[in-house]
């Protein structure tokens, strides 16, 4: 046989994936719950670690805990390049410009934070609008509402329509020479909608606004690239990414993280410091002050490259066979009502089942060794829009199983038919 020309092997479009391969890599889904093998189906809450990530934490902590930057001895110099090391490896997950566009902070909520403490307070006035849309987790909602009382600036909501999907239309009729920012989620942790971000970062900037997108659910599960998307901001949680819990990331465009001043003062943060004046560092060191979560940092970084070595495009085409496997299935139980029908969607399965409560199923569940979020998933206006206050929410990564979703539909099915 004449073997296949290199270039071809290069240009598999699709590379084997071996689910049962990938379950090895994270010991926790050999737990049991309730006498049953665990079902870890809540990982838009958060994700379940592989040895990748925990055995760096150990390492870090084994052989190069230090801190950074301040000392000439060879620890501080092995932390300081793991610790710049994770922000080069995020710079490239992210396919950001340099790392300098990359400052660490605990989450994607105190990223948001972040932009609001700083660039809100130098940048929005009284009679300004920021918009939002009808998608967001509070943590996209609260901060630049507690902007607007400070400053007297407004909030505008982009609706959606039935299905859970953004009402582009309706962003532009809102756009006006009011509006300083639009910061809209990539992908909606209540309904799973992928949200077309390209599109509002187009007219947004076409606007003069300032864009900021919310990937805290979109990262684990959609490639993502900043120098083509052209966000001013983007935001993540490393948490939902396999990463560990206390890190993110807030990138920033080159000129706008420039432009911004401080948020917090303190050590690391500064160039020259005298009783009469500051001097602070460029970005990114000039928004991390203090002591930052240098080892969870480095546990973000494996969690990065444990990722890009399975390869983003394998885990979307993946989780994209089980959301078309789980979605009739689930439809077919009696009585269930799938709440986010976008066509474009990622992860997540909200539904709600007549005649119970939410908690009702997510502990009906638990019975079985099955973990879902049932609640407002922190985003009740989206909720609401939908008449609800809460659903359950299976999500789903690529460590998941057609024989897990079959472990959950048949306990939805018991539920249907005892309800009678
Ligand atoms: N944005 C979205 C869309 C989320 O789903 C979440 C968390 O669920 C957040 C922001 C906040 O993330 P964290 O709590 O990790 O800061």
């Amino acid at each position: 046989r004449t073997p296949r020309p290199a270039a071809d092997l290069g240009a598999d479009p699709h590379p084997p994936f071996d689910v049962r391969l990938v379950r090895r890599d994270f010991p926790i889904l050999a737990e049991r719950v309730n006498g049953h093998q665990l079902v870890w189906f809540d990982n838009a809450a958060t994700t379940q670690k592989p040895h990748a990530v925990l055995d760096r934490l150990a390492h870090f902590y084994r052989h190069e805990n230090s801190n950074i930057h301040r000392a000439a001895h060879e620890l501080a110099a092995r932390s300081t390049d793991a610790y710049e090391g994770a922000r080069k490896t995020v710079a490239r997950f992210v396919g950001a410009e340099s790392e300098k566009n990359i400052v660490f902070v605990r989450g994607a909520t105190e990223a948001i934070n972040l932009v609001a403490k700083s660039w809100g307070k130098a940048n929005v006035r009284r009679g300004d609008e920021i918009i939002v849309s009808h998608l967001e987790h509070h943590a996209n909602i609260v901060p630049w509402q507690q902007l607007c009382a400070e400053t007297g600036a407004k909030i505008r909501v982009i609706p959606v329509d039935d299905s859970g999907q953004l009402l582009l239309g309706e962003l532009s009729r809102l756009l006006n020479e009011k509006t300083k920012l639009v910061s809209v989620t990539q992908v909606s942790n209540a309904l799973g909608t992928v949200t077309p971000v390209d599109s509002v970062v187009e007219l947004a900037h076409r606007a003069g606004a300032c864009v900021l997108i919310d990937g805290a659910q979109s990262v684990p599960h959609v490639r993502v690239n900043m120098q083509t998307l052209g966000p001013d901001f983007f935001v993540f949680s490393g948490h939902k990414i396999y990463g560990p819990t206390g890190i993110g990331v807030l990138y920033g465009r080159t000129e706008v993280l420039e432009s911004m001043p401080p948020w917090e003062g303190g050590g690391n943060m500064i160039a020259d410091v005298t009783f009469e004046k500051t001097v602070f560092q460029h970005p990114p060191n000039r928004f991390e002050a203090g002591t930052g979560n240098i080892a969870d940092a480095v546990g973000l970084g494996a969690a990065l490259d444990y990722v890009t070595r399975i390869g983003l495009d394998t885990i979307a085409r993946y989780e994209h066979q089980l959301l078309e496997y789980a979605t009739p299935r689930m439809l077919a139980v009696p009585g269930l009502r799938l709440i986010g029908t976008a066509r474009d969607k990622a992860s997540v399965l909200s539904f709600v089942l007549d005649g119970y409560r939410t908690e009702e199923v997510g502990a009906a569940l638990n019975q079985k060794g099955i973990a879902v979020r049932s609640g407002h998933h922190c985003a009740q206006p989206i909720l609401r829009r939908f008449g609800l206050e809460a659903t359950v929410r299976p999500s789903i990564a690529f460590y998941n199983t057609t024989g897990e979703i079959d472990r959950m539909v048949a306990v939805l099915h018991e539920l249907a038919a005892d309800r009678g």
